[in-house]
């Protein structure tokens, strides 16, 4: 879908801007900047005086009248003031007031049905979890794959696999820490098959970084789990390679997977599973679950829950299946019901969150050094609250009057955060 979105106000607005655009984009979406072409306009509005009241209410009249098809979002402070009010008299589809407004793309997701199969099958994992920041840059070291899952369109789309040269590679983020960034994440269409087509692989790669850079922290994007390099728990044993892996199962029921094309069964990453959660004992996984493929039975999501549940994953990613033209899932027969598949990503969210809960409270007492990102925001007390993640993504809150941004700090993780996703810390001397 083609996105517009557009705010009022203050300069936190603005920033949120980026946000819900990045999270759009993960999901698949492209932005535009003409209202008028867009299918879904996102409005962030402004209540700080009559004026800027009178403004919001004038700009979404205006974007209905302009584009009377487009679905509408309204969120902000005059949204917020009175959401019922709102939506009722300027008739739009959907207020996300403030208090949920980080979750603004999913909530829209789900409450407006809105196809969240990303185009990029290799994409929401690191794109969604982890934004490019001033900390923090994507290198592609590849491209293409050599693999037919049934809902992808990549596959048919990138051709066949090609790999950067490792020199390019360790030059660019030579240059890029030169530069200021300190935390690089290697990306791929496939990165399990980096090195295919000149006789390198993957733990080649993060070996040369490791050595032959100074950078301080790297990590891998998504990674299809049957594609683990050799060697790969080995590399854990240097702290500059973060423990933290995503994995896109896309099901946990070995019949969906046939049908998707995958090549791992739940058994046998259950089993790698268990044998890197030894050999590397913090180790965060994360991994997208497709909703409702074509064809799921009550039994076949039940054992997706049940999956889910038993590898306690950090984080999930879901989206609802919708098909895409020209690949093969597309022409598959029994298609989900719209509503069950709402049904069952809701039941998956409940659980994610529950998951994430757990895997936080795992990690309450212990110390860790974090590279603090992003602008801080200021708590109901009045302190100032900076935000970073842990070696093996934990997000952390840490109170902190001293400017900390884009340092490398120690802190000891006291409790779970009241908004339950992501750890309170405190600096350690
Ligand atoms: S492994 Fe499957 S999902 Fe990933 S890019 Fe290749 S075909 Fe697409």
């Amino acid at each position: 879908m083609r996105i517009h979105l557009k705010a009022l106000g203050c300069r936190l607005n603005e920033a949120e801007l980026d946000t819900w655009s990045r999270d759009f984009a993960a999901a698949g979406h492209c932005m535009t900047a003409d209202a008028a072409e867009a299918d879904l306009v996102v409005i962030n509005t402004c209540a700080v005086t009559e004026e800027a009241v009178r403004k919001s209410r004038q700009l979404v009249r205006r974007a209905h009248r302009a584009n009377p098809t487009a679905k509408l979002v309204m969120s902000g402070c005059y949204a917020s003031l009175d959401p019922d009010q709102a939506a009722a008299e300027l008739g739009v589809d959907l207020v996300v007031p403030n208090q949920d407004k980080d979750r603004l793309v999913s909530i829209a997701s789900r409450t407006l049905d809105l196809p969240t199969m990303p185009a990029m099958a290799a994409e929401p994992g690191e794109q969604a979890l982890l934004a490019k920041t001033r900390q923090r840059a994507f290198i592609k070291v590849q491209d293409g794959c050599r693999y037919r899952c049934t809902y992808c369109i990549v596959t048919l789309a990138r051709g066949d696999e090609r790999s950067r040269p490792i020199d390019d590679i360790v030059a660019e983020i030579n240059q890029l820490y030169a530069n200021g960034i300190q935390e690089v994440v290697l990306t791929g269409v496939h990165l399990g098959g980096y090195g295919s087509d000149s006789s390198s692989h993957l733990t080649a790669l993060v070996r040369a970084v490791l050595d032959d850079t100074d950078i301080p922290r790297l990590r891998l994007g998504s990674l299809e789990p049957w594609d683990l390099p050799e060697g790969l728990w080995d590399l854990f044993d240097n702290p500059r390679f973060m423990p933290h892996l995503h994995l896109p199962m896309q099901s946990g029921a070995d019949t969906v997977l046939r049908r998707m094309a995958r090549r791992c069964k739940s058994d046998e990453f259950a089993a790698m599973l268990t044998r890197a959660k030894t050999r590397v004992p913090d180790l965060n996984v994360t991994t997208d679950i497709i909703v409702g493929f074509p064809g799921e039975t009550d039994d076949e999501w039940t054992q997706t829950l049940d999956f889910v549940e038993c590898m306690e994953f950090g984080h999930l990613h879901i989206f609802a299946y919708s098909p895409r033209a020209g690949t093969k899932a597309a022409t598959l027969a029994n298609p989900v019901a719209r509503d069950i598949k709402r049904h069952r990503s809701d039941a998956l969210h409940a659980l994610g969150a529950r998951l994430k809960k757990d895997t936080l409270t795992r990690f309450v007492g212990r110390e860790f050094e974090v590279l603090v990102e992003g602008r801080p925001e200021t708590d109901t007390a009045g302190h100032t609250v900076w935000s970073g993640y842990t070696p093996n993504f934990l997000r952390v809150a840490i109170a902190s009057e001293t400017p900390l941004e884009n340092r490398l700090v120690r802190v000891r993780c006291d409790a779970l955060h009241t908004d339950g996703e992501r750890l309170s810390a405190s600096l350690v001397d």
